[in-house]
């Protein structure tokens, strides 16, 4: 193999040349401490960078075992290891060495949740770091000793600062790894506890504003406190510090399965509990104020969504004698109302294995929601194709096992058929169960229960192969993320800016990946939507994220990626406007 020598020297050969010599130094180097792969040199300074990897043993690095050895540690510590590299590139690294991205060194670290991606790997062996580097450049020139500077002076010292375990903040990276762990012990408790979710006592919810993901200052926000009637104690994988030395549990709110109902007059916090409760599907940094709001991981949220596509979605349950007859077990749209998108939404989320629905009234669209007495009375059912939320909600439940949490201001209806009522005040939460029931019975809705005939089932759909086509141009795949909302998918764009879950750019950048790899490998227009991505996360839990990259092979960067839930995988393919599906029926 070569060695740092021979790249300062292969430098100072194409000093000067144009800036395609720099494609002479792609291959590996063996450095002092660390393997260097370059895998990919950029066109010209202006492409996008240069695809780099550095692979350190761990004789070098020596990550203790306790914090890898299990996959939630290990995921845990490589996102840490990954923030770590990301500030210290920032306090280090020198860019605007030269033209368009000169000097740029960059890691794909996270936000405020914690995902599994592809920026840094953590093996018993060594620990390996996904870069992209701009080789620097004068105009379209070679900057020869300025590359050298980056690649023989400022790797070596984010190496030795960032990766190196011995120089690292050690209690911070065991703190960062025992939060992320004990999110994950809360999380698998939630089912045993007949919970969906978990607030503890303290947290932080408000967000700094619309724009960031930060938490409110301390000085301006409520820290949220259980209500007595649902606070429960909550076991502990490690001990956190607190008050009066360490603990290992934890108090605050548990949401129980079934039917909840979040009131509370306008600007007092049911929104902010319900979008906690959204990302509380993904573990969180300690320090976001959200780290121990804990959701069901098949929590998803719905909305109205009009003008999306949909594709042979029996929608029957809630919408049926469109009018003109138009039949609704099979349903498609090129452009869906708000009613028929929330609808699909809510059946494509069960199609897919959704165990919670969260709903707000502030995205949901009215008439899909409810249909009051006097408005019975005015319009006949005969003349109303909808069945509203509020007549198939318990039955999602009784029937299905489908818990759901609504946040609800405008509409008492709903007290009829909730388990659960929590009341906001002043940012704070009540229960209010009993009474809501009491008012429910003193000011009765007059309204008439408006469901047909059961929900039978949700029927499974077959995604076909040909619908995915990631050609483009000259290119056989071509698929990339112009934005977290947006995939171009070969030619076709896919919009996300109503899949609320989704969090991350590279999960986006994944999510694209992912519907080709499940498209190629498992769509054989037998398996459904459900099994081809249940079947895609079996392949992914053992072959690695790195996988994903439709060019994949052991030495090869593999982008910047994180790992999408199965949920955010079918809304993109569910908005794919080439989509094709085809019902599949139970046998009867
Ligand atoms: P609602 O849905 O009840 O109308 P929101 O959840 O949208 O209310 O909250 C209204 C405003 O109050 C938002 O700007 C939000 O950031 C802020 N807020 C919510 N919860 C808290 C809290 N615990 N402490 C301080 N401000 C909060
Ligand atoms: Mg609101």
């Amino acid at each position: 193999m070569r060695r740092v020598e021979d790249l300062r020297r292969i430098l100072s050969v194409i000093d000067g040349r144009g800036y395609k010599a720099y494609k002479g130094i792609q291959g590996s180097y063996e450095f002092p401490a660390f393997t260097l792969y370059v895998d990919h040199v950029q066109g010209d300074p202006f492409a996008s960078p240069s695809k780099v990897r550095v692979r350190v043993s761990q004789v070098v690095a020596g990550l203790p075992d306790s914090l890898f050895h299990d996959p939630v540690r290990c995921l845990a510590l490589e996102d840490f290891l990954a923030r770590k590299v990301h500030a210290t590139i920032r306090r280090l690294v020198r860019d605007r060495r030269g033209t368009g991205k000169s000097g740029l060194i960059a890691i794909d670290a996270g936000g405020q949740e914690v995902l599994e991606r592809t920026a840094v790997v953590v093996t018993p062996q060594w620990v390996e770091m996904r870069l992209s580097v701009g080789f620097p450049a004068a105009g379209r020139r070679v900057l020869g000793d300025q590359a050298e500077k980056m690649l023989c002076h400022e790797l070596p010292q984010i190496v030795d600062s960032s990766v190196v375990w011995e120089n690292q903040p050690q209690q911070e990276g065991e703190g960062f790894v025992a939060c992320v762990e004990n999110q994950e012990h809360i999380r698998r408790q939630l089912d045993a506890l007949g919970l969906i979710a978990f607030v503890a006592d303290g947290s932080i919810l408000p967000r700094e504003s619309g724009a960031s993901d930060c938490p409110l200052p301390p000085d301006r926000a409520i820290p949220f406190r259980a209500p007595d009637a649902l606070r429960i104690t909550m076991e502990l994988a490690n001990s956190i510090p607190g008050a009066s030395g360490p603990v290992n549990f934890l108090s605050g709110m548990g949401i129980p399965q079934g039917v909840t109902l979040i009131v509370g007059g306008g600007y007092h916090g049911k929104s902010t509990l319900l979008r906690a409760l959204e990302r509380g599907v993904y573990p969180h940094i300690s320090g976001d104020g959200r780290e121990y709001v804990v959701t069901c991981p098949d929590a998803v949220k719905i909305r109205a969504e009009d003008g999306r596509r949909v594709e042979q979605v029996d929608i029957s349950p809630f919408i049926d004698e469109l009018p003109y007859g138009r039949p609704t077990s099979a349903f498609c749209s090129d452009d869906a109302s708000g009613s028929t998108s929330q609808a699909a939404n809510i059946i494509e989320a069960i199609e897919v294995g959704a165990r919670v629905l969260l709903l707000d009234e502030d995205t949901s669209a009215t008439n899909f929601m409810v249909r009051d007495a006097r408005m019975q009375a005015l319009v006949r059912k005969e003349h109303e194709p909808i069945t509203p939320f509020l007549d198939r909600v318990r039955e999602f439940y009784g029937q299905l096992g489908i818990s759901t949490v609504l946040v609800m201001g405008g509409c008492g209806d709903y007290f009829d058929v909730a388990d659960t009522v929590i009341m906001m005040r002043d940012y704070l939460p009540y229960e209010v169960t009993t009474k809501a029931k009491a008012v429910a019975q003193s000011y009765p809705t007059k309204r008439r229960a408006e469901a047909a005939s059961p929900i039978a089932q949700i029927t499974a759909r077959v995604p076909l192969q040909e619908s995915f086509d990631p050609s483009r141009g000259r290119r056989a795949v071509k698929i990339n993320a112009k934005s977290k909302d947006l995939i171009l998918f070969g030619r076709e764009p896919i919009a996300l800016n109503f899949v609320e879950q989704l969090v991350d750019l590279s999960q986006t950048r994944a999510i694209g990946y992912a519907i080709h790899l499940a498209a190629k490998r498992f769509m054989d227009g037998h398996l459904t939507l459900h099994e081809v991505l249940v079947a895609l996360e079996q392949f992914l839990n053992c072959h690695g994220l790195d996988t994903l990259d439709p060019f994949h092979s052991d030495e090869r960067h593999p982008g910047a990626l994180a790992r999408p839930r199965r949920y955010e995988i079918a809304a993109a393919i569910n908005r794919l406007r080439t989509l094709r599906m085809r019902q599949r029926k139970s046998l009867k």
